[in-house]
């Protein structure tokens, strides 16, 4: 298990509390809206596409697409110092939702826009971060 060396989230969160249960598993959930059908990321309370509270949790295959994606190579926070250089990526899920994650095990030189990535768990005390490796 890592050392407890970066931010993490301190709960309770009620908002994204399940999601980072779910994440004990190695499960990466979104949500799903039961009125409209529309998708909700990141976790909170309510839809963002029609405002109802009828959320449905539901679990991604962890594949997706880089959409975007930065290669960071200077950081000052101690957690991620040793890090750099480090890739910050947009990722589009196949399920439909776009999430903010690193991608890791990789030269960072050698990401790019489109490549498929899936989901890698960085665990940490209580909680497992969803990274993304080249698929
Ligand atoms: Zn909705």
């Amino acid at each position: 298990m890592a050392r407890m060396d970066r931010p993490i989230p301190k709960f309770p969160e009620p908002d994204t509390e399940p999601f980072w249960d779910a994440t004990k598993d190695h499960e990466l959930k979104y949500q799903v809206c039961d009125d409209c059908g529309g998708i909700v990321w990141h976790p909170r309370r309510h839809c963002t596409h029609c405002t109802s509270l009828n959320l449905s949790w539901k679990t991604s295959k962890g594949e997706g697409t880089v959409y975007t994606y930065s290669i960071v190579r200077q950081n000052y926070h101690p957690a991620f110092r040793e890090r750099i250089p480090y890739v910050i990526a947009w990722i589009d899920l196949d399920e439909g939702f776009r999430m903010l994650s690193n991608v890791v095990d990789v030269d960072p030189e050698s990401v790019s826009v489109g490549q498929r990535v899936r989901v890698r768990w960085n665990d940490q005390e209580g909680l497992s971060l969803p990274e993304f490796t080249p698929a």
